[in-house]
């Protein structure tokens, strides 16, 4: 039987709330829409992601983000914080949309327990598959406060990203060099309480070393990429894959040939899919095992189908890392625990508390 995958990192709310996109619809229609009227914000590139795409793709779990801009000079996004009670405001209409979407759609779960994730799996052995959302906090400026861990736990919150590429008051981001200040350091104190998954992506890499060092708590870099390919602060050293690989975390590559590729432009021609395995390739031989890579798409966040490898041209393509993986000599086992197996473990390992 095909496997069924988990993308770690979809910023399907910010899609939907601020990019106005109907996640219901299939990607052609949100194109065919996008072509006469364009959406709000940055430019986004052509829809890769929408519900239909990501249940025809097999893809069981999904690591959905709350996201919000932090205001930078130049900025085109059309709604930037300033503060960490805008930050909040304006990440409550994302929580509450994923909330809405699980009340009012039989065919998406939010992932609160591990009860949950068990019903979502077993659902693929039907003919009415479900998604599950595992919420994931990208930049943690809208938890205002440490008495806001709990408020955005209760609602269904199950991992946080301290940072983003422009830092928050938590730590350094990978476009602005930091360590963990003395806030994100009680934060994590605060998000183990919950044995929430520390999100590794976009924190500055001291300040990863010293998460590492301080949470005991499951770890992953949900949208993340090895800097053996490209070298830059964004991509994982191959000592810190190793780390996150000896906490039995994992890794979501990003399907994004800026980061599969430092000299590609775009508007040049698409990288070959091969490249995705070859990365997927590089963790599994520098940790010497296939247990702590997965994939984390990030399609959508701020990249379209314009800027993927040949072959994906929505969600529902990302199975065909697969064959890929077999033609380089990778067990079915191994396969599957690529395209979904890791991440549903370290998920899982957060959902049982719950
Ligand atoms: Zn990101």
């Amino acid at each position: 039987m095909k496997p069924i995958l988990v993308d770690g990192h979809l910023d399907l709310a910010y899609n939907a709330v601020i990019m106005k996109r109907d996640l219901l619809r299939p990607v052609v229609e949100i194109r065919e829409q996008e072509a006469v009227t364009p959406p709000p914000g940055p430019p986004s590139g052509t829809c890769l992601t929408t519900l239909p795409a990501l249940l025809e793709g097999r893809i069981a779990v999904v690591g959905a983000s709350i996201f919000v801009a932090p205001a930078i000079p130049g900025s085109l996004e059309p709604q930037v914080y300033h503060t960490p009670q805008e930050a909040f405001r304006y990440a409550v209409p994302q929580l509450d949309y994923y909330r809405r979407l699980a009340d009012e759609n039989e065919r998406v779960v939010l992932l609160h327990a591990d009860a949950d994730m068990k019903a979502v799996l077993a659902s693929w052995n039907t003919e009415q598959p479900q998604l599950g959302l595992f919420l994931v906090m990208e930049g943690a400026d809208p938890i205002r406060t440490l008495s806001d861990v709990g408020w955005w736990v209760e609602r269904g919150l199950r991992g946080v990203g301290l940072s983003w590429i422009t830092g928050t008051r938590y730590a350094g981001g990978d476009g602005a060099p930091g360590p963990l200040t003395d806030d994100g350091r009680k934060l994590l104190s605060a998000m183990a309480d919950y044995n929430l998954l520390l999100d590794l992506a976009h924190l500055w890499e001291d300040a990863a070393y010293e998460a590492l060092d301080r949470y005991p708590g499951p770890v992953a870099a949900s949208h993340a990429k090895p800097r053996a390919f490209v070298d830059r602060p964004r991509m994982l050293s191959d000592a810190l894959i190793r780390r996150i690989a000896a906490r039995d975390g994992v890794i979501g590559v990003v399907p994004f040939n800026l980061m599969l590729d430092g000299t590609w432009r775009r508007g040049n021609a698409r990288l070959p899919l091969t490249r995705v395995a070859e990365i997927i390739d590089h963790i599994c031989q520098v940790t010497g095992a296939a247990s702590s890579v997965g994939i984390g798409s990030d399609f959508d966040g701020g990249f379209g189908q314009e800027a993927v490898p040949e072959g994906l041209e929505s969600s529902a393509d990302l199975g065909k890392l697969g064959s890929l993986l077999a033609e380089r000599g990778y067990t079915d086992s191994d396969i599957d625990a690529i395209l979904g197996g890791n991440w549903l473990r370290v998920m899982r390992r957060v959902l049982v508390a719950f």
